[in-house]
C-alpha cells in the first residue's frame, strides 16, 4: 500500500517536472519580440531596512537595465526594441527556497524542484505573458557585507538575485540582476570560479586592448573588471559593463 502511494507521488513529481520543463524552458532562437520578465522583490533578512527599501521600489528603478540590454543588442545588430521588459510584481511575503554553499548533486536537483514548485504557485503579474521570473532578495547592508551567491536557472527560467537594500548599491545590484537574467537564457560564467578572475579573452570587455591590463570595463558574465592578472574589481554600474561576443552567441544574439 505504502509502496504504491510512494510510487504515485514520485510519478506526480516527475510529471510536474516534465510539464514544467516543457513550458518553462523555452528560450528564443530568434529575437523578434521583447521577453517579459517579472521581478518579485522579497525582504530577505526580515530587517526594517529591507522592508522599507522593498516598499520604495518602483518599476522605473529597473529601466536602466532595459536600456542597457537595448544598447548592447543594437551593437549586435538586433532589431528588437528593448529585448527585455520588466514588470515589478508585488513583493512576496516568503523567501524562495535557497541552497546552502556546500551542496551535492542531489541537493541541487531537490532545491531546483522546490524552487520551481514555489514559482509555479506564485501568480504572474497581469499584462503580456511573462517568460522569466526573477526573485530579488534584498538584504540590509548594515547586517551583511557579503551576500550569498545569486543564481539563474535555465530550466524553469527562474533566477534568484541577492541584492543590497540601499540606493548606493543600486548600480551594482543592476549588474547582478542583469548577469543572473542571462544565465536563465543559457549564458555561462566567464570567470575562474577559484579566484573570480575574468577569463582571457571571453571575460574581457576589450580583449584586444594594448596594454591588455588594466581593463576599464567588465564583460557581463565575467562580472568583474580585470585590473591585473591577480586582481579584478566589481563594476559600480552597467555603464562599466558590456556583453561580449561569446555571451551574445550563447543567448542567440549572434549566429
Ligand atoms: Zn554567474
Amino acid at each position: 500500500m505504502f509502496r504504491k502511494i510512494r510510487i504515485a507521488i514520485l510519478l506526480l513529481v516527475l510529471l510536474f517536472v516534465a510539464l514544467n520543463t516543457l513550458t518553462e524552458s523555452v528560450y528564443p532562437k530568434q529575437w523578434r519580440d521583447s521577453i517579459q520578465v517579472a521581478l518579485y522583490p522579497v525582504n530577505a533578512d526580515g530587517s526594517e531596512a529591507a522592508a522599507n527599501y522593498v516598499n520604495s521600489l518602483q518599476q522605473s528603478d529597473f529601466e536602466k537595465i532595459e536600456t542597457f540590454f537595448d544598447a548592447q543588442a543594437h551593437e549586435y545588430g538586433l532589431h528588437v526594441d528593448r529585448p527585455f521588459r520588466f514588470t515589478l510584481a508585488p513583493a512576496l511575503n516568503s523567501v524562495p527556497p535557497l541552497i546552502n554553499e556546500h551542496h551535492g548533486r542531489m541537493d541541487i536537483m531537490w532545491w531546483s524542484l522546490k524552487l520551481r514548485w514555489f514559482a509555479w504557485r506564485i501568480p504572474k503579474p497581469p499584462g503580456p505573458m511573462v517568460r522569466i521570473r526573477m526573485f530579488l532578495l534584498y538584504h540590509d547592508p548594515a547586517r551583511a557585507t557579503q551576500l550569498p551567491d545569486s543564481t539563474g536557472l535555465q530550466k524553469g527560467l527562474l533566477g534568484i538575485a541577492h541584492l543590497f537594500a540601499s540606493d548606493q548599491q543600486n548600480g551594482s545590484n543592476q549588474v547582478v540582476l542583469a548577469h543572473e537574467l542571462l544565465h536563465t537564457l543559457g549564458a555561462t560564467d566567464k570567470y575562474d570560479l577559484s579566484n573570480n578572475q575574468p577569463n582571457d579573452p571571453d571575460g574581457y570587455a576589450e580583449p584586444d586592448k594594448q596594454p591588455l591590463l588594466p581593463q576599464e570595463q567588465a564583460e557581463l558574465m565575467a562580472g568583474r573588471i580585470p585590473i591585473s592578472t591577480t586582481q579584478a574589481v566589481q563594476p559600480d554600474s552597467l555603464r562599466q559593463v558590456v556583453i561580449g561576443p561569446l555571451t551574445a552567441r550563447e543567448i542567440n544574439w549572434l549566429k
